[in-house]
């Protein structure tokens, strides 16, 4: 990255340290202490410009929301829109998914939302799918016993594949839907890539996966 825009970039994530947690090992086995409360931890991985889990954090006051983004200059944008939202409830992280087992504990997490992850289409990447074999055993040593792994996708493909990691890993599906916008679900919040996809028309799909 150029030098100019390193230092921008820089200053904008200095200006979000309110809601950025540095060096997030430390946290590991307390992060109750973080939020000041007992109450449930949810966790989004790839949160993306920051729409879902600002307006879940503030549609959620009872419960204490991590987001973690691996690309700092995309994160910097959902933090912005936390920052603008003053809300309380909501930390962020700038890491990659595969290190989760070194800052939370066991059972610390209640639940992991899983929001139009990377399809990863080619085969021989297919461990790179936050869904894969790799994956679904670190979100199992997180979650607390009735934790449960919530995702939403445009992409056929990979909610196909992720419907049988699940399922192979040991995971109950429940709340199954390939047309989410047309089902009973309520409540839902849409995120910045559902908005594209269902406006051009494509349909959503949507699963809840329990711990057995
Ligand atoms: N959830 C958002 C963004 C979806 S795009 C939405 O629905 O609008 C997927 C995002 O996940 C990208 O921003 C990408 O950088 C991030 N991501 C992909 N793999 C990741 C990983 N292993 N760890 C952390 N973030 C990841």
């Amino acid at each position: 990255m150029r030098a100019r825009i390193r230092k921008g970039l820089d200053r904008r994530v200095q200006e979000c340290e309110n809601v950025l947690l540095r060096e997030p090992e430390q946290y590991k086995g307390h992060w109750h202490t973080v939020f000041g409360n007992n109450a449930p931890i949810h966790l989004e991985l790839g949160c993306g410009k920051g729409k879902f889990t600002v307006e879940t954090a503030i549609a959620h006051p009872e419960i204490n929301l991590i987001a973690v983004e691996k690309v700092e200059n995309i994160l910097v944008l959902a933090m912005e829109k936390a920052m603008e939202a003053e809300v309380r409830n909501l930390r962020f992280l700038n890491i990659d998914a595969k290190n989760l087992t070194d800052i939370f504990a066991e059972h610390e997490i209640d639940r992991i939302y899983l929001n139009f992850s990377d399809p990863w289409p080619k085969k021989r990447h297919a461990k790179r799918r936050l869904t894969s074999e790799r994956f679904l055993p670190i979100y199992r040593q997180i979650l607390t016993e009735n934790g449960a792994v919530h995702m939403k996708t445009d992409n056929r493909a990979l909610f196909d594949y992720s419907l049988q990691s699940f399922e192979d890993n040991g995971y109950r599906l429940e709340h199954v839907t390939f047309d989410l916008h047309h089902s009973d679900f309520k409540d839902n919040i849409m995120t910045e890539y559902e908005m594209n996809f269902s406006s051009q028309g494509y349909p959503i799909h949507r699963l809840e996966a329990y711990l057995k």
